[in-house]
């Protein structure tokens, strides 16, 4: 068995750590905060068993001109936010054509499938029941012909993935969420799906059990990686094998060791309401581009994405999602004083980086899981694992594709 460091304490390492532990492993994991304090702790808590698509650029000429003008909140851009990250945007927007999005599918599908089975053993032994609910989430479809759309995508994601969905017109989804204020056309409700009333807490939870379990996390900079012997080391702490999990700031750290990764940013925002009955269940309306999920601390209105460096203070895409939110729902002032906000580490051909990083012997990536890593992390950890345990890894998702 061996000594390994995992840099990163998200959801991505954290349950990276647990399943080299339950190989045997001796795990220390380097996180310079708090466990499960960035983009692990902002997202909208879902556990998605029914995404079995990643997420495509909007590539319809109708979506492109509202994106290029600004005008949609899907995806929002500035210049510098742009250019930064050109080549990797192209290469996501390739990807994204129906050749390309099919075959990320293949592999997407199946791994999200398995989400909720991988959570549901830590979900018991972390004891943290109180804070997952088992009965999906609510998709609004405001007008008919977003509700035609859904059929056609439930359809699809049954005869495809056998992801079950309850289609319903707005009288049922009103007995279902008496909260909802106005008509809408109907709704879908994606039954399997879990969600988390607090998705930090629930990566804290994880990593209380891994130093229950004998693992160490230690607070330290992993940028400050280098080779000692045969192993790695970060300050004083070593391994024989190290696994780069920093989510978004992974291309980074593995710039340094010969490796570029392209990397999509999609910022995110959140930000809590009072709300004092809350919907039953986690709202997406995304016709306006922006998930409803009642949480611990109120209503979190979480956006979708904006191609930019330097985080807005009143993002457009917020502003635009708390009015969708008021039209539905009696909601009342914010909770925090300024929204949350981080960045969906997304990759390009729209597959996570799971593997060994050529040239360095001993060294992996787990990363880059985009739009569903708090959703995916306990299954690639499973993957990630059993390669450094000496079995086969995914072909499709070795960080080698990079390699020029
Ligand atoms: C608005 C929004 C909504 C989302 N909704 C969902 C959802 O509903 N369901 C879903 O599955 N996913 C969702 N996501 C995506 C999901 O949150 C991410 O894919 C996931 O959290 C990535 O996890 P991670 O562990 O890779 O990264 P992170 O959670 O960011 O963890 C990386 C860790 O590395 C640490 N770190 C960075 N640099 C260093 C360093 N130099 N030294 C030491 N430590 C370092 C950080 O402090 C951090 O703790 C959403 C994302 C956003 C932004």
């Amino acid at each position: 068995m061996a000594e390994i460091l995992v840099l990163g304490a998200g959801m991505v390492g954290v349950t990276t750590g647990l399943a080299l532990q339950a190989r045997g492993h001796q795990v220390t994991i380097v996180e310079r905060g708090v466990p499960g304090r960035e983009t692990s702790y902002g997202n909208a808590g879902l556990i998605q068993t029914e995404a079995v698509e990643p997420y495509a650029m909007p590539l319809a000429p109708g979506a492109l001109i509202q994106i290029a003008l600004g005008r949609g909140y899907d995806v929002k851009w500035n210049v510098g936010g742009l250019l930064s990250q050109l080549n990797a945007v192209w290469t996501y927007a390739l990807n994204s054509l129906p050749a390309g999005h099919r075959r990320a599918t293949l592999t997407w599908g199946k791994l999200i499938r398995q989400s909720t089975d991988r959570h549901a053993p830590l979900v018991a032994a972390a004891g943290a029941d109180n804070i997952i609910r088992r009965d999906g989430y609510i998709e609004v479809h405001r007008t008919a012909a977003r509700m035609e759309k859904a059929r056609v995508t439930a359809k699809r994601f049954m005869d495809e993935f056998g992801v079950e969905a309850k289609l319903m017109d707005g009288r049922a989804l009103r007995a279902l969420e008496p909260a909802i204020k106005i008509e809408v056309e109907g709704a879908t409700h994606w039954a399997d799906t879990w969600t988390c009333s607090d998705p930090g807490g629930l990566v804290a939870a994880y990593a209380a059990l891994f130093e229950r379990q004998g693992g160490r996390i230690v607070n330290a900079d992993a940028g400050d990686l280098h080779r000692a012997g045969n192993g790695w080391q970060v300050d004083e702490h070593t391994g024989e094998h190290a696994v780069v999990a920093l989510g978004p700031w992974s291309p980074m750290l593995l710039q340094r060791f010969g490796l570029t990764v392209p990397m999509v940013f999609k910022r995110g925002y959140h930000r809590h309401y009072h709300m004092e009955t809350p919907p039953n269940h986690p709202i997406a309306d995304f016709g306006n581009s922006v998930v409803l999920s009642p949480m611990r601390r109120g209503l979190r209105i979480a956006t979708a994405a904006e191609l930019t460096s330097h985080p807005r203070l009143t993002p457009p895409q917020l502003k635009h999602g708390e009015k969708a939110a008021r039209e539905l729902f009696d909601i009342g002032a914010p909770v925090e004083a300024e929204p949350w906000t981080g960045r969906r580490p997304c990759i390009p051909d729209m597959l996570p980086v799971i593997g060994r990083v050529p040239d360095q012997p001993n060294l992996w990536a787990h990363f880059g899981h985009g739009h569903q890593g708090f959703t995916l992390g306990p299954v690639t950890a499973e993957i990630i694992a059993d390669e450094i345990d000496g079995k086969q890894g995914w072909a499709e998702l070795q960080p080698a594709r990079f390699k020029r």
